[in-house]
């Protein structure tokens, strides 16, 4: 059976975890500290701050940017529970915004038209790896003071161009925070973890403190004052806490093999890209089936692929999504589906009272939405086997 991801480990990520087993570290050591200095440089940004989710990573982006009730954070409706989620953690209201039909990504003009004077944040989210809009969605954030955070956990090591450069999601100023998963499926992986990268030194500094209950150890930020305060007493094991934090901390054992992974992302980048070609050749001629399609602010060779999702017409073709996805799985296929707009849910129909329409280019896309196995690891023989599944299923179809 072809998965519709999987993870790429080599003896080389087992061998580094195992080294950190027999170190003297197994959490918050030299190795977390390692992964966000390489990780920060490989995507340009000045601060990385390497905690144990990319969910972690967003609620701490919501946090740092200090949302909270009375606050409304739009999001793209086409996206993992986890990017409209970190709103509500905070007490503020995700909101959604329309996509953009042909690139499934968070639409400026919708954005614009979604605005409320209560908007204080946009997670701008990179949808199967292509970045979205981030500069035509920042103009429209920003003119209105509203914070920037790019939910690039589909797309790391993807560019858009600025004055005609490639600039890594993380790597440019049109982003305040942005936020990276490490999660089995993704693009490489820590085993469960995430990063939060910004450019502010003042974001970064609360993001570290956060992620470990919200305390620092700084003499310099001591509040607590010799003559006010009996618990104050400078030694070396004194430490304050300043904000409600958590125990987003990653381990060293993770960090290990992030930063093995990390030395072969563009590899893994490259392979996909490959697949993601080969797809697109052997369906241009199928009139069922509708290949993603890239943005102009993007060059194909600058994306980093996670999900090779298709529209395919179910109509035209005479079988429903359930039974296309049946006979795939009995050709050896697996196949998902990205996403079912997260307004939706039971849980945000319920609290924010959302009702379908809300958003219906999301909602036609999703109803047409396949993803087709896209991993690094698929031989050719792997992407042959697909490609021959969809192609059996598009000629069994009545004409
Ligand atoms: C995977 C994902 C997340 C959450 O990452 P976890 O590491 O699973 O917590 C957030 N946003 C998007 C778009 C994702 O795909």
């Amino acid at each position: 059976m072809i998965p519709y991801g999987r993870q790429q480990i080599e003896q080389s990520d087992i061998d580094a975890v195992v080294a950190s087993l027999k170190s003297d570290w197994l959490t918050s050591g030299p190795r977390v500290d390692e992964f966000e200095k390489q990780f920060a440089e490989f995507v340009g940004a000045r601060h990385a701050v390497a905690v144990n989710s990319g969910t972690a990573a967003l609620h701490l982006a919501t946090l740092v940017a200090e949302l909270g009730p009375g606050d409304r954070l739009i999001t793209s409706p086409i996206t993992f529970l986890a990017s409209a989620n970190c709103a509500a953690y905070v007490g503020a209201t995700p909101d959604f915004a329309d996509i953009d039909r042909a690139t499934r990504n968070l639409c400026p003009q919708a954005l614009e038209a979604a605005w409320q004077p209560d908007t204080k944040a946009v997670v701008a989210v990179d949808f199967a790896g292509q970045p979205c809009d981030i500069q035509g969605i920042a103009a429209v954030a920003k003119r209105r003071g509203a914070i920037v955070i790019q939910d690039a956990c589909h797309g790391v090591g993807s560019a858009v161009l600025k004055n005609g450069h490639p600039v890594r999601s993380g790597g440019h100023e049109w982003a305040d925070i942005t936020t990276f998963s490490f999660h089995p499926v993704k693009t490489m992986t820590t085993g469960e973890g995430g990063m939060l990268v910004t450019d502010n030194d003042e974001l970064a500094k609360k993001a570290y403190a956060l992620r470990s209950h919200g305390i620092t150890r700084e003499s310099s930020e001591f509040a607590g004052m010799e003559h006010l305060d009996a618990a104050f007493e400078p030694g070396p094991w004194y430490y304050e806490m300043h904000q409600l934090g958590f125990n987003y901390r990653i381990t060293d054992l993770q960090c290990a093999l992030g930063i093995s992974q990390l030395s072969r992302l563009p590899q893994f980048i490259k392979r996909r890209q490959e697949i993601v070609a080969a797809y697109n050749d052997a369906f241009h001629d199928l009139e069922f089936i509708h290949p993603p399609a890239v943005s102009s602010h993007v060059e194909p060779g600058m994306i980093s692929w996670h999900l090779y999702s298709v529209e395919v017409d179910f109509d035209l073709l005479g079988i429903s999504r359930t039974e296309f996805m049946t006979q795939m799985r009995e050709m050896g296929v697996g196949t998902q589906v990205h996403y079912i707009p997260i307004y939706l849910q039971p849980y945000y129909r319920k609290k924010y009272g959302y009702l379908p329409g809300k958003c219906p280019q999301a909602e036609d896309y999703y109803s047409r939405a396949l993803s087709l196995p896209l991993y690094a690891g698929m031989t050719d023989s792997d992407v042959q086997t697909v490609i021959q599944a969809v192609r059996d299923l598009c000629q069994r179809a009545p004409s």
